[in-house]
């Protein structure tokens, strides 16, 4: 499940061709990730004295590791092998609690939410905060996302659903302005306000993050939001 970084350390003559070609000799620690970026590192500073990022094709043979990409190409002949490994590695993440299953460490990365033990993963809305109080029910962490009012509702929408609490509280609270039907609650990749008349009126808006905060001066919800005042209508410029 997880993917394996390889590491390779000995005395090793690293050779770059690109727009130019530098050639180091040492002993040295190579690093190969899962996406193909090989690093070379030498005694000192952070910085690898060789790389290629993200590759597409690395292979190792022979004591001959060569990555290649385009018109680059890096090559670390190993004179005298120390060790190899593999190891398995993840993206490293913001430390968001304990997993409930497995007590495993649960981390926040490219948005999800995710057990760096058994696998388990969540995905996460963009601009929710992960806090560190649980589910009742289930002991995940719960999460605080911003939608007309600040709900939080567990990590897992199988428990319980950020849609339907949103449903609960603006459904059919406002009116179309075109028409005059009602908006309702509907998720169209993220959470929207739309017509009840759609097809025949397909007025909808995007539910910013935020608050509400009274009307705008178009008759729709205006909501406070961490950009300041706007209205439901993002292109209104009444609020
Ligand atoms: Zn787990
Ligand atoms: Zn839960
Ligand atoms: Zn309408
Ligand atoms: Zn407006």
């Amino acid at each position: 499940m997880h993917e394996e970084v390889r590491v390779v350390a000995g005395e090793c003559t690293a050779t770059f061709d690109g727009s130019e070609e530098r050639e180091h000799r040492g002993e040295v620690l190579t690093v190969v990730k899962p996406d193909g970026t090989v690093l070379v590192h030498d005694a000192g500073g952070y910085q690898p004295v060789a790389w290629l990022t993200r590759a597409e094709s690395v292979q190792f043979v022979d004591g001959v590791l060569d990555a290649r990409d385009g018109d680059q190409r890096l090559r670390v002949e190993v004179h005298d092998e120390h060790g190899t490994a593999r190891h398995p590695v993840t993206p490293a993440g913001v430390p968001v609690g304990t997993c409930p299953d497995c007590e495993g460490a649960f981390v926040l990365a490219s948005g999800a939410v995710r057990c760096l033990d058994c696998g388990a993963s969540y995905s996460v809305p963009r601009d929710a905060a992960v806090l560190s109080e649980t589910c009742d029910e289930c002991g995940l962490p719960q999460l605080r996302v911003e939608r007309g009012r600040t709900f939080e509702v567990c990590l897992d929408r199988e428990c319980e659903s950020l849609d339907e609490r949103v449903t609960a509280a603006f459904d059919r609270a406002w009116d179309c302005p075109e028409c005059g039907g009602d908006l309702r609650i509907l998720r169209r990749g993220g959470l929207i306000a739309g017509c009840e008349r759609y097809p025949d009126c397909d007025t909808g808006f995007a539910l910013p993050t935020g608050v509400v905060d009274g009307s705008c001066g178009c008759g729709l919800p205006a909501f406070e939001t961490p950009s300041g005042r706007r209205c439901l209508d993002g292109s209104c410029a009444s609020a």
